[in-house]
């Protein structure tokens, strides 16, 4: 939110943490040599380096490419993605709708519907359903246990190989095509570094059986649009929810917008509220005055 948040701000932080002052960024008489904490969201380039006795910054959604890309990031400064357990929740809910929208084949009667035809169509059982999720972290675990827990047949693939109940996971490259051979609906929740970077393209697509359906949640940058386009109109994808884009707003012009068997949404997959971001940011700055580990806390070396 804007300015008009902080009085909200303010309460959250002034209750727990009584001994910070809480101040808006673009405050003329912010002390800037004072701030030692910082919560952001798009910074100005460069504006995060003259902070200069900032200790943590806090990024209030779980992506950090928009701290990342300022070549003026103060690389010493710890960063701690937002990781409240509400925004996974959130981010479940939002995959499970997208599933369910594309497992009863609603894309079919959303058609139907506009040229007033009564078009009944087969679906299966969610258990005969096969789910592949990509990314397995904080919100990619989330989500694939939410699409179990309706009934869902779920697996999941990530970088390092993980254990999850009821899951079947994949790791690495490896493990990349067996992931995707007999995954009929494919949902992207990697995070976004040079090598997940256009990882759902052709080829990816290609390995998926006809029919297959796609949900992209996680970052435009995964996803190759014309490629996916080209599937969709070939009529080997059915059907894809895409929540984020290259560019956002996704402009007018873009073809995804008249796409039939696109459904956009705004990059509003996983919107926690202030009260729950800020239990967790002061979860985040009680660990670091306390010297202990930090919560999410993004690793450079791994990207993510
Ligand atoms: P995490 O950092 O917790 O998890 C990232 C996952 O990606 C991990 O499972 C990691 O594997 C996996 N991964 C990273 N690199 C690779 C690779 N090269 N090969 C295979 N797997 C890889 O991220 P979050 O769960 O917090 O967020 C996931 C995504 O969702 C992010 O891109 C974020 O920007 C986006 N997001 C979107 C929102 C929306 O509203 N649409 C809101 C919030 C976040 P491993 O487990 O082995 O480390």
């Amino acid at each position: 939110g804007g300015e008009e948040a902080m009085p909200e701000w303010r309460a959250i932080f002034g209750a727990a943490l009584p001994h910070i002052d809480v101040r808006w960024w673009s405050d003329p008489t912010l002390p800037r040599e004072d701030v030692h904490y910082a919560l952001v969201w798009e910074p100005p380039p460069g504006f995060l380096a003259r902070l200069v006795n900032l200790k943590l910054i806090v990024s209030s959604g779980a992506g950090v490419d928009h701290l990342t890309q300022d070549p003026d990031l103060p690389r010493h400064v710890p960063i701690v993605k937002m990781g409240a357990p509400e925004a996974a929740a959130r981010m479940a809910e939002y995959v499970l709708a997208a599933v369910l929208f594309h497992h009863r084949r609603f894309h079919h009667f959303v058609d139907a519907q506009r040229r007033r035809q009564w078009a009944r169509v087969e679906t299966t059982e969610a258990a005969n359903r096969v789910v592949g999720v990509m990314g397995l972290g904080t919100l990619g675990a989330a989500a694939a246990t939410a699409l179990r827990t309706t009934g869902f047949r779920v697996r999941g693939w990530s970088r390092n190989a993980k254990t999850l109940d009821g899951i079947e996971t994949f790791a690495g490259r490896d493990g990349f095509d067996a992931f995707l051979d007999g995954t009929e609906i494919l949902v992207c929740l990697l995070a976004a570094t040079p090598e997940t970077e256009g990882i759902v393209n052709a080829a990816t697509l290609a390995r998926l059986p006809g029919g297959a359906c796609v949900v992209n949640a996680a970052r435009g940058s995964h996803v190759v649009l014309p490629d996916l386009i080209a599937a969709l109109d070939s009529g080997h994808i059915a059907a894809a929810t895409l929540d984020v884009f290259e560019t956002e707003p996704l402009p007018a012009d873009d073809p995804a917008w008249a796409h039939p068997r696109i459904l956009i949404t705004p990059h509003v997959a996983s919107t926690a509220g202030r009260q729950a971001r800020g239990r967790f940011v002061i979860e985040a700055i009680r660990a670091f005055e306390a010297g202990e580990t930090l919560p999410n806390q993004y690793d450079p070396a791994r990207g993510y």
